[in-house]
């Protein structure tokens, strides 16, 4: 299967080591009006079976963003992103750092969840990650955390698996991105969840959050 960086290179996405410079965005004004244009969109397949859009939730002036990959049932569902088994973890996972759901913001690669909660297409995320784009520019997060390897590759434009990526920094537009392990997998693998912990304590480093007595 085609690399992601080398998928968005052909679109005229242009990557660097440091970062990804995506040459596509929308023209939203506020995060409000784009949230209602993609609420309208059908610029892939996905808009056929999808019960409603799922934009993003959370501070629309947040320090700190979660991008992941995709909406799963129950986010189809109810309309806002990690709302499941995986969503309860990532729940978690924010208040250990000290901070609630409330105060960071929380997204996704697509804004429509893909069939059978398979990858997303290449192709799928190329008409949506407009929207991402966007979004990000209007939050202007300070830090991005990457969930999981689709997530991971999309912002940086690389093609390392997730478990060679995780814990280093990457930048997407001169935004520092942590890619780390997503939910899902962690609630497959709880032994991975020390390496995501300590993923995240570079994250709070860089926030300059206060960190755990004992890390
Ligand atoms: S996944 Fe994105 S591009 Fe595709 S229909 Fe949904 S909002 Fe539009």
């Amino acid at each position: 299967m085609k690399q992601w960086a080398d998928y968005f290179h052909t679109l005229g996405f242009e990557y660097t080591y440091l970062g990804v410079k995506h040459t596509k965005g929308e023209a939203a004004g506020d995060v409000k009006e784009l949230e209602a244009i993609v609420s309208a969109c059908t610029k892939c397949k996905l808009h056929a079976g999808r019960t409603q859009t799922v934009f993003g939730t959370g501070d629309i002036e947040a320090r700190l963003v979660f991008v992941g990959e995709a909406p799963g049932a129950d986010e189809d569902r109810q309309g806002e992103p990690f709302v499941g088994r995986a969503g309860q973890l990532l729940t978690r996972m924010i208040g250990a750092m000290g901070l609630s759901r409330e105060q960071v913001y929380i997204c996704n690669i697509l804004k429509c969840r893909p069939p059978g909660n398979r990858d997303p297409e290449p192709e799928e995320a190329d008409a949506c990650i407009g929207y991402l784009i966007r979004q990000l520019e209007l939050i202007q997060p300070e830090v991005i955390v990457a969930l999981g390897r689709v997530s991971s590759q999309v912002l940086t434009g690389s093609a390392e698996p997730i478990s060679k990526m995780r814990g280093h920094w990457y930048a997407y537009r001169g935004i520092p991105v942590m890619p780390t392990f997503h939910p899902s997998f962690l609630l497959r693998q709880p032994g991975k969840k020390r390496e995501a912990w300590e993923d995240l304590q570079e994250v709070m480093r860089r926030l300059g959050l206060p960190l755990p007595a004992s890390s």
